[in-house]
């Protein structure tokens, strides 16, 4: 469980749709993600979880539905930038600058996009690399790296920007098994200490100690939510049953 969870919805999406061709990838999403909590997806690949997280920050441009982040309409907001300020976003191929020391990675939101001076912006960007246990490793670039120290560069380059929300997309599916558990353990703290999360994984473990709540996604719907406790032991769909029974 996560710390710190209200009642107040952060980001609302509402009878979400999107279309590729013919293919209908997002079906009718309605869900809502409360301060404090962290949700995680879960559902077969191709099923259109990708392209959710994308619609949220508008990499993907929905085709009906609305989406907020608190009182704001992302879905019709003027200013995106502005928007994606306040949604850290976090990858699977963890899409660092490979040119860039981590310290550089963390700090290039804050110089560039905040405009914050460099010595505010290495300060900050020291903190987020030493809560993501990196501090000794500031001045390595990515290549010098392991896949489990790059993906916590890349979380805490999305905490460095103060986000109302992380949105996490399969964050330690291009790992060696051995290097998951270093950032599920980082994400764990983040989530007791009351950041807001929406998580796609495959890691079953982590949704079932750490998450509030779970939508089990296929097909472009979701097919039911709850808490882990009540979809882990008593799944009310017959597909979320096989889902879960063929994962475990
Ligand atoms: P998931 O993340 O659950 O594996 P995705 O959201 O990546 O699923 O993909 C869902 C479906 O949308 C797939 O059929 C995929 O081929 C299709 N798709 C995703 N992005 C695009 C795109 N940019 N153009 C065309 N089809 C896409
Ligand atoms: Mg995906």
């Amino acid at each position: 469980m996560s710390g710190k969870t209200t009642n107040k919805p952060l980001l609302r999406i509402e009878n979400l749709k999107k279309s590729f061709g013919d293919n209908e990838v997002l079906k009718d999403i309605t869900f809502s993600v409360n301060e404090g909590e962290t949700k995680v997806i879960i559902g077969p690949s191709g099923t259109g979880k990708s392209t959710l997280l994308a619609c949220i920050n508008m990499l993907v441009t929905p085709d009906s539905g609305k989406i907020w982040l608190k009182d704001v309409e992302i879905t019709g907001a003027k200013d995106l930038n502005k928007i994606r300020q306040r949604i850290g976003f976090v990858f699977q191929d963890f899409g660092l600058f490979n040119h860039l020391t981590a310290l550089q990675n963390v700090m290039i939101g804050l110089t560039k996009v905040k405009k914050i001076p460099k010595d505010k912006a290495r300060e900050r960007a020291l903190e987020e690399l030493q809560r993501v246990g990196l501090e000794k490793s500031a001045n390595f670039y990515p290549a010098q790296l392991s896949g489990g120290q790059k993906q916590r560069v890349g979380i805490a380059r999305a905490l460095a920007m103060d986000p109302d929300i992380i949105l996490f997309d399969e964050p330690t599916s291009a790992l060696d098994p051995e290097l998951i558990g270093e950032v599920l353990a980082v994400m764990k703290d983040l989530a007791s200490s009351g950041m807001t999360m929406l998580v796609v994984t495959h890691e079953m473990g982590f949704a079932r100690t750490v998450s509030d709540e779970i939508i089990f996604m296929e097909n472009g719907v979701i097919v039911e939510q709850g808490p882990p406790e009540e979809l882990f032991s008593n799944p009310k769909h017959e597909r979320t049953r096989q889902f879960l029974f063929k994962l475990t």
